[in-house]
């Protein structure tokens, strides 16, 4: 059988920094109706949008700009928004005024980076966004292992600048996700067994607060913060750069793909169970079940990441010779090869669905649940899970924002498609299916969580650390300027 080898995304790694000065002038601008906070309207001057226009060295693009249409667009085309304008930032400076222009009129604002977010949270109707993208460049200093990222950048760029050096850090797993959306609501990735969430190596952020403050949180300046960024999402303010401590780590991994036939997929899945629990930390393990040219599959990714081969391919031995497998796409091979391999199973553009939850154990009526849902919504979803355990562990639930450190797996449903007709039918099906499997999870990762997570669903999941992260979000944005996220009210 045909079977798709890794490609890369050909994602352009060069920054997109506009050489260029200040934007150019806007003039005559009509007054601008923008969404507030509060939920109504605002007219906006012509004139106080021209001089704000003119203070940044980005443009602001109003819906008649020719950029305005490029830049709407985010990933998960189900959230085809029109937002009044759009700040697109080159730098902290920018950022700064465009948080200003923000509070000062009380704008419903979203921030976007790699506009990635499942639930459609990076822009809004009618509203203002504050645009990262063009804030791009990665900055790696061997000497103390550190890398310097600008808002904007995308894992790729992150992977692509560490490997040249043998270094590397936890990233996700598809090499176009924004690298800061991804690492405020915790990151998991191939390497996050062994160096702990994305987060979790974060050094210390830049960030403009709500009050247009430009602040540093580290562990010895605001480390309250410090604290909250990891794992609180966009909640305290708009993050510009982000240095992270990186390891040294062999930039050719053994990995790939395995595939079995469904009808193996009981036993494929309780071997895969009892090998990924006891897994080294330098193994990840993913399952998923999916569906190719109309056929159901079974499928193990492994990641070994240690530098003994041979120690690998022993290992990884017991996973390869299980059952009768349909492709074993296990090699050596570049690790960010491996970390862009599935970038063309979730193309820009189609509408995506997706539920997911943590588990504490895959049961085996947990797996029989999932192996009998499967083939009863045909060709729609995917399967998928994070393997988690090991260095996810070590840092203390407390030590950070992110609230579920005990868990082994995130178990997802996820489906895209081009046709909106398809949407409503589609998302019934999937929340049916997902009735069904919730019940084996606890809790949810906020990074994967749709657009029908509330407030109090949030609130729920960020479990112990809930009561300090509102007392953060009161010190660092009281009218809660930052709202279209994993968001954290100011007060109960
Ligand atoms: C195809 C795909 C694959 C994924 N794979 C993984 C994976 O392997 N591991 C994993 O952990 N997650 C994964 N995710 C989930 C991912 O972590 C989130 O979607 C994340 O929000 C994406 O970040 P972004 O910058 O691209 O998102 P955006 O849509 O730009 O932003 C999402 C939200 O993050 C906040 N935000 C972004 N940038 C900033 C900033 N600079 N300052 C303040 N707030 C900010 C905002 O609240 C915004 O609404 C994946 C998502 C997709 C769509």
């Amino acid at each position: 059988m045909k079977r798709r080898e890794f490609v890369g995304a050909g994602l352009a790694l060069t920054a997109a920094w506009p050489l260029r000065g200040f934007s150019a002038a806007l003039k005559n601008v009509a007054d601008v109706p923008v969404k507030t906070l509060a939920g109504g309207d605002v007219l906006i001057r012509g004139s106080s949008i021209e001089d704000f226009a003119a203070s940044l060295r980005g443009n602001l693009l109003l819906q008649n700009h020719p950029d305005y249409e490029r830049t709407r667009h985010i990933w998960n085309a189900a959230f085809d928004r029109r937002p009044a304008m759009i700040a697109s930032c080159t730098g902290a400076s920018d950022v700064k005024r465009a948080v200003d222009f923000a509070r000062e009129n009380q704008l419903l604002t979203a921030v976007r980076a790699g506009g990635h977010s499942f639930s459609g949270k990076s822009t809004c109707e009618g509203g203002f966004v504050i645009d990262l993208q063009q804030m791009q460049g990665v900055r790696v200093d061997p000497s103390i292992r550190r890398a310097h990222l600008e808002a904007g950048s995308l894992l790729g760029q992150l992977d692509h600048e560490c490997a040249a050096f043998a270094l590397a850090t936890t990233a996700g797993t598809v090499s176009d996700t924004g690298a800061a959306g991804l690492t405020l609501g915790g990151g998991f990735g191939r390497l996050g067994r062994r160096f702990g969430l994305a987060c979790d190596n974060v050094e210390s952020f830049s960030l403009v607060t709500a009050d247009g403050r430009f602040l540093r949180a580290s562990p010895s300046e605001n480390p309250d913060l410090h604290w909250g960024l990891r794992g609180g999402g966009g909640n305290f303010g708009i993050v510009t750069s982000i240095e992270y401590r990186l390891h040294r780590m062999n930039p050719t991994i053994l990995g790939g793909y395995l595939i079995w036939p469904l009808d193996q997929a009981r036993d494929v899945l309780r071997h895969y169970r009892d090998m990924a629990t006891d897994a080294p930390d330098v193994v990840n393990l993913a399952f998923d079940l999916h569906w190719e040219e109309g056929k159901p599959y079974v499928g193990v990714e492994a990641c070994w990441s240690g530098d003994d081969h041979t120690q690998g391919e022993a290992w990884l031995k017991r996973l390869r010779t299980f059952g009768k497998t349909d492709f074993d796409g296990i090699k050596p091979m570049p690790y960010v090869a491996l970390q862009s391999s599935g970038d063309s199973r979730t193309p820009h553009g189609a509408h995506y669905y997706s539920k997911n939850g943590f588990v504490a154990q895959l049961t085996d009526d947990g797996i029989d649940r999932l192996v009998d849902l499967f083939p009863q919504t045909p060709d729609l979803y995917t399967v998928f899970s994070d393997h988690c355990g090991a260095a996810y562990r070590k840092t203390a639930a407390d030590a950070s924002a992110f609230p579920r450190r005990d868990m082994a797996f995130v178990v997802a449903i996820f489906a895209g498609w081009k046709n909106p007709a398809f949407s409503e039918g589609n998302v019934e099906k999937m929340r049916a299916a997902w009735r069904e499997i919730e019940p084996l999870t606890k809790g949810f990762y906020t990074n994967y969580a749709d657009a029908e997570t509330k407030l109090a669903g949030y609130s729920e999941n960020y479990g112990a650390n809930f009561e300090r992260l509102v007392a953060l979000k009161a010190k660092y944005d009281p009218i809660n300027l930052f709202r279209l996220n994993a968001n954290v009210p100011p007060k109960i």
